[in-house]
C-alpha cells in the first residue's frame, strides 16, 4: 500500500472518475464497491484524505463517529434489516489496498467468521 493521499477515492470525491454514489454530505461520501464481496457492498469514506485508521488523530474524533453513523444510515437505506458487517482494513497486514480510510459495509448474505 503506497502512502499517497491522492488516490482513486480522492478522484471519486472530485468526480474525476465515476462511482455509484449512494450518500454524500460535507464530511463523507458513500458509494458501491466496484468488486462487491456480498450482495450489498458499500464503501464509506471521509472527504478528508486520512490514509488509514492508524493515522487518525484525536482531532478526528467527531469525524470517525460521523463515519460510523453514516455507515449505520447507509446500511438502513440499503435495507439491511437482518444485520451487516462494517470492516476497516488497515495497513498492509490488514489487507488495505487503497490509501484512503474507508469503511466497508457488507450485507445481504450470511457472513462467515473468522475472516481469512
Ligand atoms: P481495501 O482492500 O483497501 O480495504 O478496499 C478497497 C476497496 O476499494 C476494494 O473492495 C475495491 O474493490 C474497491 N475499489 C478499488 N477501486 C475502486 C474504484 O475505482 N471504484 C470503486 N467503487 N471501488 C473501488
Amino acid at each position: 500500500m503506497s502512502e499517497t493521499t491522492d488516490t482513486i477515492f480522492s478522484k471519486i470525491i472530485r468526480r474525476e472518475i465515476p462511482a455509484d454514489i449512494v450518500y454524500e454530505d460535507n464530511l463523507a461520501l458513500a458509494f458501491k464497491d466496484i468488486h462487491p464481496q456480498a450482495p450489498i457492498h458499500i464503501l464509506v469514506i471521509p472527504k478528508k484524505p486520512i490514509v488509514k485508521l492508524s493515522d487518525a488523530e484525536s482531532q478526528d474524533h467527531a469525524l470517525l463517529g460521523h463515519l460510523l453513523l453514516t455507515a449505520k444510515r447507509v446500511a438502513e437505506e440499503a435495507g439491511l434489516k437482518n444485520g451487516y458487517r462494517v470492516v476497516i482494513n488497515t495497513g498492509d497486514d490488514g489487507g488495505q489496498t487503497v490509501s484512503h480510510l474507508h469503511l466497508h459495509i457488507l450485507g445481504g448474505r450470511q457472513l462467515n467468521w473468522p475472516p481469512g
